[in-house]
Parts: C-alpha cells; structure tokens; sequence
C-alpha cells in the first residue's frame, strides 16, 4: 500500500526512510506477541503495530493529540519488535522519525520541557552528574529506604585504578561515555585488562564521550549528530594509526555506535566515516570469545556454591546488535553455570531513561523480569549495560554484575594464584 504524506512532510529528510518503513509492514501482528507494553497494558495502540499506525496517520495528516504522543513515549525503543518482524520492518528507526514529529507538532507542556532537558544536559555532563550524585551520596545513608535504593552507590575505589599501560601493537577504541563513566568506571578497567590478557591494548579516547543515545531517544536529533561526530573525530586518528575495532563495554552505547552509519548518511563529511565505525565495531563478548579461541586464559578456581549465575541479555544486545548467546557460552566456559531465563526477550523498563519516565510502566517490568531472573536461585545476575545493571541492582537480593567484572577478576585471581 502507497503511503501518501501530508504536505508538511513532504520537504522533510525522514520521508524516503518513513515510506519504505510503514509500507514494509503487512500488520501481521507477530510483533504484538514480544512487545512489552502491549502484554502489560493490553492496548492496540501500545503495540508496534498500533504505534505504526499511528505515526503513519500522524504523517498522512492526522489530528494528534497528546493521547498519541502517551502512545509513543510508552514505547521502550527495545525493539523486540524488530527481531521478531518477519517481514524486517525497521521499527527503531521509524519510531525516531515518529517521536520527533510528534514533539514538533504537540509541544510539552515548560516543565516537562524542562524535565527533559535537564535529564538531556545532567546526564550527559560527567561533571554536572558527578556534582549532583556527591550531593546524593552524602545522604544517601539518611534516607528511607525506598528513596535510598534509587541512588546508585559509588564505585568502589578499585574501580578507578589505571587501565594496564598500552604496549601491545594489537589497539582497538572505547568511548569515555557518560553514566557509566561516573558510575560504573570498573567496566572499562575489565574489558582492558581482559583484553590486555590477550595482547591487546584498550585505548582510553580522549575526546570521546557519550555515544548520543540520550538525545536521539529524547527527539533531539541535531544534538545526537553533534556528539557522533566528535566521537568520529576522536577515534578517527587513531583508526588512520591502525586501531582495528571499536569495543564498547556498554551494549546501549554499542547499539548506538552501530546506529551512526544510518543517522549520519545525509552527511557529506561524515557518511563515509560512520559507515566505517560501524564496520569497526565489536561487542566485547565478540572479540573475547575469537581471543579466547587462541589463547587460553588462566582463571582462578571457583568457590564451591558460587557457580551459579543467570545472564540477563539486554535488548540493546540483543535486539539492537543481535547479539544473543555469546556471553552466555563465555561464562559457561569460565565455569558458571548458567541458570534458565523465562522471558528473555522481555526488556527490564530500565530503557535509557525509560525508567525516570515512565516509572510506572518500567517498576512492573522490572520486577518481573527479576521473578525471572532469581526463579533458578542465582548468586548473582550477570549483564551486558549499564542501564539494566543499575535498574535491576535497586530491587535485586543478589548481586548484578557486568560480565566483564566477572571475568576480569577470575583472572586476576587466577594471575595471583
Ligand atoms: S511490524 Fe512486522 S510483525 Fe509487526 S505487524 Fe508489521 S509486519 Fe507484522
Ligand atoms: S520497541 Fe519494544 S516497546 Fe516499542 S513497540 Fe517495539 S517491542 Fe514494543
């Protein structure tokens, strides 16, 4: 079916990538099936499908109210849908075009403004989210419970210790970021001494910094493309050295990288070189498991009754890169013992900043994913990002860990030992 654009669209860059979106759709449904808002809140129009409608509508010239913007903002860009599509319909991308209309047609009200942007800025300035966060952890122990789980605690001082220095000839990149440089900076430390097991040096880019998700997610387009090419500025140097991929401990930030090719092919001075960062990229669970083919890693023994863990795959991995079962054989080789997971496709609500809003929708998510995640009684609960990492620390008993944390100190152990 031809979709014809209202004629307010028509001058829009959007419109060729809208078309063949909404017109490679045969409303099938199969997508409802995996959608998590569409199997909580049992509505149409909080399904991929019903949301397809609705943005085609919208772009053929539909009235819209702020019911159809409530519409969109529930969905978790999770893109289960995607995966599932039998017919490869590109819903992450059509849904970015849908929210930035949407945001141009029915402004938010100044405080929900204001509430974005401040999200937008704090959590995208290491500096700004470090300031805010000392002042939480100051008080953090006198606050009631329920309001004391929702600041994530410091890093522990060994997560700042220095990266292994970078000898080896074999380099590939990282990107600073932005949460979880400030919060979680032991991810990287991992993935660098992992890696440095291996022969090969993990660069720390200077200049590099949040991969643009925040803004791209929150309609802000323009602001993403900015922080994309001064990441491709940074790395660009040090891929013209001879840096071979680019390793991203974060799987949002990853499936966000990945991304750049397709946000920046309107751009002259950068098209060419997104498409060669998308080339470039690797999740680590990729690069460790073709190392790890080679070389043989020494790790320490495992404590009896420790060997149980369950995997929760993030969807920017595993619907975003499709990635799906590569961390998993890695800890079952490390040793563990990985305990079954119902639901797996299901996101957790943490989504970016899903989570702070739309509390509601992502609380009920996380608690049954994590009815999921315990039922095999794990010792702790491995992950791949940051996000779920912290969403699902706040209500967990057990520990949840970056894989990469696992790893890295099964090998140190095992050095000292
Ligand atoms: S997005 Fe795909 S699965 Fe969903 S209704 Fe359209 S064609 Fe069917
Ligand atoms: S991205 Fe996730 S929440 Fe949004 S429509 Fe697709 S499956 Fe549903």
């Amino acid at each position: 079916m031809r979709v014809e654009f209202d004629h307010r669209m028509q001058a829009s860059a959007a419109v060729p990538d809208a078309r063949r979106i909404i017109e490679s759709c045969v409303h099938c449904g199969i997508c409802t099936s995996v959608c998590p808002t569409y199997e909580l809140l049992d509505h149409e129009l909080d399904s991929p499908r019903g949301r397809i409608y609705l943005i085609r509508d919208m772009l053929q010239g539909a009235p819209v109210t702020t019911r159809t913007r409530d519409h969109l903002d529930r969905c978790l860009t999770c893109r289960a849908c995607e995966t599932t599509c039998p017919s490869g319909v590109e819903y992450g991308q059509l849904i970015d075009i849908g929210r930035q209309e949407i945001e141009r047609r029915i402004p938010r009200s100044l405080s929900e403004r204001g509430k974005r942007r401040l999200l937008r800025r704090a959590l995208q300035s290491p500096r700004l989210l470090q300031f805010a966060l000392r002042g939480a952890w100051m008080v953090r122990a006198l606050l009631l419970a329920p309001l004391r789980k929702r600041i994530p605690p410091p890093p522990r001082a060994a997560d700042t210790a220095v990266w292994p220095p970078g000898a080896h000839a074999r380099r590939v990149l990282s990107l600073r970021g932005c949460v979880q440089g400030v919060l979680a900076p032991g991810y990287d430390l991992a993935l660098a001494r992992i890696l440095d097991r291996f022969g090969v040096t993990l660069v720390d880019v200077a200049g590099s910094a949040c991969c643009g998700a925040i803004d791209q997610h929150l309609g802000a387009p323009q602001a993403a493309a900015r922080t994309m090419r001064r990441n491709i500025d940074a790395w660009w140097p040090h891929i013209e050295a001879g840096a071979e991929a680019i390793v991203l401990s974060s799987s949002a930030c990853g499936s966000m990288v990945a991304d750049y090719a397709h946000l920046l092919k309107d751009d002259p001075l950068y098209a060419a070189k997104a498409q060669r960062i998308g080339e470039l990229l690797r999740d680590p669970a990729e690069l460790v498991a073709k190392l790890w083919e080679h070389a043989s890693l020494p790790l320490s023994a495992l404590p009896p009754g420790r060997d149980k863990l369950v995997f929760h795959p993030p969807c920017t991995q595993q619907h975003g890169l499709r990635i799906k079962g590569r961390v998993e054989l890695l800890l079952q080789r490390a040793g563990y013992q990985l305990t079954p997971l119902a639901e797996g496709h299901l996101c957790c609500g943490s989504a970016g900043t899903y989570s702070l809003l739309q509390p509601a929708v992502a609380g009920r998510l996380r608690q049954r994913k994590l009815s999921h995640l315990l039922a095999g009684r794990p010792v702790a609960i491995a992950s791949a990002n940051v996000g779920c990492i912290l969403y699902l620390q706040q209500e967990s008993p057990v520990p949840v860990r970056h894989w990469l944390e696992i790893l890295a100190e099964r090998l140190l152990a095992g050095a000292q030992a």
